[in-house]
């Protein structure tokens, strides 16, 4: 069993990271969820990735989550000649409605239709923004432009033109196949790309069917109507994702600081986990060390509150996908001793709370009291758990269930740490199992007092209404 960093670590899986050694490095050195982007691979690829990641988890006993990331509506460049191609500023790149390989003059896109819609003047984000192309003639079977920044870009990269998006018949029936697959794959967790509003994530559910209710469900926050409807799309997920690479382009830079914190603060506030991604430690992709800015923003995520924080390039194909999970934990680690758990005691408690949040809130403030050494959550549906983490407490947070399922989708909150543990016991005997259980792991020492929470009657699934203190003999 591994505790010890509270922020949870989520790493894209990519060529860098598929073989069952790099997952089970990955997973030792701290990746909580592991998450496959449905835009890059063949199907028959991510197929076998989510079954190499079950088996790897299995293997080595670890609640590892699985989140399936669906593309949704962007435009993206067809395939290259070379893997990395290097653009340069000042030379001319066209954008082609034919279906090339593309190189340093010219590449084709996966809606060529799109092209058709562009004008004179218009700019062009190449790489989640790092390549600036400037339109300069459109003609009948491509765009001419101008490279007005450097840089590199890979196959499959997103292309994006502010104030243009792709008409949604392009792209809905696709959508729906995509959620299909994916559901079909059983994963923990689907994120949405591209979402807008609360409807967008209904509309999703109703697709995934009841077939798959199990599933939760993440909205990638990465339009400007996404921000507009927060509230909503907050309400109607069971958790957010600050998707900075395409929200970055789609509002501006300047603005991402602060919407990060705003996003985040209202997610802690109604108690749903939010992950913060992209960028989070770019240099890795080549280098084994960070950027001290890098760090810094880590840190930075952290004490905004976030549960998990997401890595994407570093790990799907960078050099050092081990290094940037470990330097992801190290980083959490430290920055979490000067953690603000007293402003979730004081501040983040809503008006209207329900009988369950207010029992969390309390096993929270006993264990804050009596400097607990634990917190331990006896949980059916893992709601009591979700709750507990909202206060963010100095004690770790063990959820004990014995539905695999339920340990998997804990892991990506804020301080759980799901055990694997049969409820099968009287309310009596309780404390007396999970001492026994601690002490076989050498993991409490005598003396520490822990709090539990419970259920009395037991065993009916969402009923916390029992917060006990046990003294570990
Ligand atoms: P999103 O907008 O969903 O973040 P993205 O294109 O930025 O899409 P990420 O999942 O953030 O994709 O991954 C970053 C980059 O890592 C991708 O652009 C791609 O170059 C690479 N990558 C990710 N997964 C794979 C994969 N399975 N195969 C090849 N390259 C991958
Ligand atoms: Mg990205
Ligand atoms: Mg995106």
């Amino acid at each position: 069993m591994r505790y010890g960093n509270r922020t949870k670590i989520m790493a894209t899986i990519g060529p860098a990271s598929s073989s069952p050694e790099i997952m089970e490095k990955l997973i030792h050195q701290g990746m909580d969820i592991a998450r496959i982007n449905l835009s890059h691979g063949r199907k028959d690829e991510q197929i076998k990735i989510v079954r190499e990641l079950r088996k790897v988890a299995e293997k080595v006993n670890a609640p590892l989550g699985i989140l399936l990331d669906i593309p949704g509506p962007k435009i993206r460049l067809g395939p290259l000649e070379k893997k990395i191609i290097f653009l340069k500023k000042g030379n001319l790149f066209t954008l082609t409605q034919e279906k090339i390989s593309g190189n340093e003059e010219k590449a084709g896109v996966n809606y060529p239709e799109v092209l058709k819609r562009l004008q004179k003047g218009m700019l062009i984000y190449l790489n989640d923004g790092l390549i600036k192309l400037k339109v300069l003639k459109v003609r009948e079977r491509d765009a001419l432009c101008l490279i007005e920044n450097s840089g590199e870009i890979m196959p499959g990269k997103g292309v994006n033109i502010p104030d243009f998006s792709i008409d949604s018949y392009l792209t809905a029936e696709e959508n729906k196949k995509k959620i299909f697959f994916a559901s079909d794959l059983k994963p923990d967790f689907l994120a949405l790309s591209f979402v807008k509003d609360g409807g967008d994530m209904v509309e999703a559910r109703k697709i995934i069917g009841k077939k798959n209710r199990e599933i939760f469900l993440i909205a990638k926050i990465e339009k400007k109507e996404a921000l507009k409807n927060i509230d909503a799309l907050i309400e109607e997920s069971d958790g957010i994702m600050v998707a900075r690479g395409d929200l970055g382009i789609e509002t501006s830079l300047e603005k991402l600081p602060i919407l990060q914190k705003e996003i985040i603060e209202k997610c802690n506030i109604k108690g749903k986990p939010v992950i913060v991604a992209t960028q989070i430690l770019s240099s890795m992709v080549t280098n084994s060390l960070p950027t001290r800015a890098e760090v810094t923003d880590i840190a930075n995520a952290v004490l905004d509150g976030t549960d998990c924080l997401m890595l994407s390039e570093e790990t799907a194909i960078g050099k050092y996908p081990v290094e940037a999970v470990s330097t992801l934990r190290k980083v959490s680690l430290i920055t979490e001793k000067n953690f603000p758990h007293r402003k979730y005691l004081t501040q983040r408690i809503k008006k209207d709370i329900s009988p369950l949040e207010a029992i969390s809130y309390s096993a929270v403030w006993t264990a804050e009291r009596l400097n607990s050494e634990a917190i331990v959550v006896p949980t059916f549906t893992g709601e009591t758990a979700r709750w507990i983490s909202k206060f963010r407490p100095k004690a770790p947070i063990f959820a004990f269930t014995y539905k695999k399922n339920i340990l998997r989708r804990l892991n990506l909150f804020w301080g759980v740490y799901p055990i694997f543990f049969p409820l099968r016991i009287s309310l009596e005997k309780l404390p007396a199992e999970i001492e026994a259980f601690f002490r076989k792991r050498n993991i409490l020492k005598r003396g520490a007092k822990i709090v539990i929470t419970g259920s009395n009657p037991m065993g009916r699934e969402g009923k916390t209404n029992l917060v006990q203190v046990h003294q570990i003999r």
